[in-house]
């Protein structure tokens, strides 16, 4: 029998309802005890790492997560971790950077209602999340929600109270599960037995968001206080060209301190392409703007940390984040 490492950090799967609203309260073992039929499909030990509503959870407790998965990766053949939904595609994403390759793969999951109520999806999703972690098929970081298995860097979510809550953007799933079978949708790829583990992040960036009318001077007090900055700009991209050219400007000046600057999409499907519309060809031509494309906003983010941590210049950053991970982005031919 394979052996499973569940390793619990909180959210709704975990709650009790307090006089203050839903608190997660209920341990790794819990959880387990509400689904027996798991100890027919592997051996399992469990960790309670935290019990946090995910809307709690930093980069830090990412980086606990991979610290525990590395330190018991030789012990166990699969890692399913029960997560809040809220973060889950952020902490996905984190932990596809965090740990690259190996053969094991990991799993999170979650649910829309406590585990404990009569009418809930943590169940189904629970059981699923170890059918699928001690398959044949299994690989890489996934989320397994309502019967997707999505990969971490393309996972979303789309809902906030139905069971189908989560998204594969752009990307295929990597499999389905029905009536308590596994169905392949990509192959396994091959990988290298043993992980990479890259285990430091530094946080300090910021999304900005385009509104119709934002102002340039935005820039100037996020400038002094941290190391990128994520524009999340409207359709294919660009910035703003009113009467002047302030807005492109204050880009231009923040790339020329040599702190990354991405630009990304408010549109959930298809991504980017600054090339198509004056207003991104400018920028990107003119102060070489990173794009990301078909990425996920969770995917960015985490993968900004993750590349900021490793102290690079501007044009290896630039070269770095391009370069797939994990199925992350697809780049225009
Ligand atoms: N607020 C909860 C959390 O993310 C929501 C959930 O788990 O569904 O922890």
């Amino acid at each position: 029998m394979k052996r499973v490492l569940l390793l619990a950090t909180g959210g709704t799967i975990a709650t009790k309802q307090t006089s203050q609203g839903l608190v997660p309260q209920l341990t790794s073992e819990d959880l387990l005890s509400c689904i027996p039929e798991i100890n027919s499909l592997c051996q399992v030990n469990t960790l309670q790492l935290f019990n946090l509503d995910s809307t709690n959870l930093c980069p830090s407790h990412w980086i606990t997560i991979a610290e525990s998965i590395r330190e018991h990766y030789s012990q166990y053949d699969a890692f399913v971790i029960s997560h809040g939904t809220d973060t889950m595609a952020y902490t996905a994403s984190a932990l596809s950077y965090l740990i690259q390759g190996g053969s094991k793969p990991i799993v999170l999951t979650g649910a829309q209602q406590s585990i404990g109520n009569r009418e809930t999806d943590a169940r189904r999703n629970l059981y699923d999340a170890f059918l699928y972690a001690v398959s044949d098929c299994a690989w890489g970081v996934t989320i397994v929600f309502n019967g997707q298995v999505i990969l971490g860097t393309r996972a979303r979510k789309m809902r906030s109270k139905s069971y189908n809550a989560f998204a594969s953007i752009g990307y295929p799933e990597t499999a389905l599960i029905r009536d308590q079978k596994v169905y392949p949708v990509l192959p396994r790829p091959v990988s290298s037995p043993e992980p990479l583990f890259s285990l430091s992040l530094n946080p300090n960036l910021f999304v900005l968001k385009l509104i119709p009318g934002i102002r340039s001077d935005i820039f100037r007090l996020l400038q002094p206080q941290y190391d990128a900055l994520i524009l999340e700009g409207f359709g294919v991209g660009g910035v703003p060209y009113y009467a002047n050219q302030d807005f492109a400007e204050a880009v231009g000046a923040w790339i020329s301190t040599g702190k990354p600057l991405i630009m990304t999409t408010q549109v959930t499907y298809e991504g980017s392409d600054m090339s198509v519309y004056q207003v991104g060809h400018i920028i990107k031509e003119k102060y070489g703007v990173v794009e990301a494309y078909d990425m996920t906003l969770e995917a960015v983010v985490t993968k900004t940390m993750w590349l900021l941590g490793q102290g690079l210049d501007q044009n290896t950053f630039r070269t770095r984040f391009c370069t797939p991970i994990q199925h992350d982005i697809l780049l225009p031919e």
